[in-house]
């Protein structure tokens, strides 16, 4: 990376900042650092995983091709000279944190909250229990995704029900109601293509704890459902406002009251799969000897602030799998702290704190900082205020340059780890593109680390 030209910050070279994951947050931190800054800015775009793109590659649902797409505009920012891709390097394992931060003059974390939340009831370890991103992670070929406990779950799968009545609880709805010919234009790896074509999945109940006015997914998602071509979307009229009513306030509100309105005028048809959107039911325990059997539920009504209220009355859902699909949170990295609660770094306007007051060159983005909240759009907002934060300290003196270090990538590859670069990247994405093409496919998603770093090194000819 060029490190010659002349810069405010210190007057002789350009300030240097690690963006500590690859996501849309960091790609749209790296992409304000470079293009918005006053001074001369190079950034180190640092990913555990030897590929970028974070959620974009592997949370987006694979059937939604146009929203995938975005890969394409975020791959611009890779593309400037100032950023460096530098994959497959964990920070608190390849390099300390601490060694990290002398490094550079600043550190951006923006990795994400890649955990699952549990529902915290029992038979929650049973086969056939999962959890949102164990399944998220499976279909869309992570490679640190369970195959065997994820492969288990579904094994002989008729009956599902999620958990949740987010976003990510229709895409999981979506996918599990996909017909094979449906899912063959995506960048499924091969196994899972193979894996939901052999399920026979004659039912999906989505379940919310609170009622339609309280969902939290979005009326194109709900709508989306409609299109599914096996697949029947049933909702019970007794969960929905009375016609009498007055239409709910809020337009979103009104909006998906709409579309569930018309979903409870279907009726199920012999041979098609059915989604059931259910409501005001929270899940109790789930019921199974070794596996799965049934979810007991609670029938709830929300109260004046709008809580779940158990009314005592319990239900037994039969199922063979239940996917919780209800929020992600963040950890913390070694010598980073995280708020347990929010499962977010302490921050103020990005500004990381520690032990409540902002800690100099320290700085998040993404969900890490706000929660798990919004969509890939929102994180470019969320970016440009973290950059704003930092360059007004760079500005304010603040953040101090250090002296000069050796190169990040030199010192990683000295101490035996495996830097994958933009060229290492390319040549991934390239053998994916030919993976795609020997089954007739536009992509193949490869799912192992050890065959994405086989395609860097028969690139580079090692
Ligand atoms: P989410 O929108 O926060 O939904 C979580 C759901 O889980 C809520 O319905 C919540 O109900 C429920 N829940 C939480 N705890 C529960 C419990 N103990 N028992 C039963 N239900 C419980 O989260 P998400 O679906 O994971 O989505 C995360 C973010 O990614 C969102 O901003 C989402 O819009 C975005 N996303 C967008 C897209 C897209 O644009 N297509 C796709 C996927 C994700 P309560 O409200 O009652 O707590």
């Amino acid at each position: 990376m060029p490190d010659d030209s002349p810069s405010a910050a210190d007057g002789g070279r350009p300030l240097r900042v690690a963006v500590v994951g690859a996501g849309p947050a960091g790609i749209y931190t790296a992409e304000a650092l470079t293009r918005r800054a006053p001074v001369p800015v190079t950034v180190d775009l640092i990913d555990r995983l030897p590929t970028p793109f974070g959620l974009v590659r592997h949370g987006i649902a694979p059937d939604h091709l146009k929203m995938r797409a975005i890969r394409e505009t975020l791959h611009r920012a890779l593309d400037d000279p100032g950023v460096r891709f530098v994959g497959n390097v964990e920070v608190g394992t390849d390099i300390t944190l601490e060694d990290l931060r002398a490094h550079v003059d600043a550190v951006v974390y923006t990795y994400g909250a890649a955990l699952d939340r549990p529902l915290s009831i029992d038979g929650e370890d049973l086969t056939g229990s999962l959890a949102a991103t164990d399944l998220v992670a499976w279909y869309c070929g992570h490679p640190d995704a369970d195959r065997a406990r994820v492969e288990a779950a579904l094994a002989g799968v008729r009956r599902a029900v999620v958990v949740g009545v987010g976003n990510v609880a229709l895409d999981v709805a979506r996918v599990l109601a996909r017909t094979p010919e449906e899912l063959e234009p995506t960048d499924m790896p091969q196994h899972v293509l193979d894996g939901l074509a052999a399920k026979r999945v004659e039912e999906v109940t989505v379940l919310g704890r609170r009622g339609p006015a309280q969902a939290s997914f979005t009326t194109k998602e709900l709508d989306e459902l409609a299109e599914l071509a096996d697949a029947t979307v049933l909702v019970d009229p007794a969960d929905l406002p009375g016609e009498d009513e007055p239409p709910p306030a809020d337009r979103l509100v009104a909006r998906n009251v709409d579309v569930l309105r018309e979903y409870a005028t279907h009726t199920a048809e012999p041979g098609r799969t059915r989604v059931r959107l259910r409501f005001y039911r929270r899940p109790v325990r789930l019921l199974g000897a070794d596996r799965v059997t049934g979810l007991e539920v609670e029938r709830t009504t929300v109260d004046a602030e709008g809580r779940a209220v158990g009314t005592g009355e319990y239900e037994v859902l039969p199922t063979d799998l239940v996917v919780r699909s209800v929020g992600y949170r963040g950890q913390g990295l070694p010598g980073l702290p995280v708020d347990q609660r929010s499962g977010t770094v302490p921050n103020e306007d990005g500004r990381v704190l520690r032990d409540g007051a902002p800690s100099a060159g320290e700085y998040v983005a993404g969900w890490i900082k706000r929660g798990p909240t919004g969509v890939v759009g929102t994180n470019k907002h969320d970016a440009r205020e973290t950059v704003a934060a930092l360059l007004a300290d760079a500005e304010a003196g603040v953040i101090a340059p250090h002296g000069d270090r050796d190169d990040l990538v030199q010192t990683l590859r000295a101490r035996g780890a495996e830097p994958v670069l933009l060229e290492d990247w390319r040549a991934i994405d390239a053998a994916e593109v030919a993976l795609g093409a020997t089954r007739g496919r536009a992509r193949t998603t490869m799912h192992e680390r050890e065959s994405l770093l086989a395609a860097v090194r028969a690139a580079a000819g090692r």
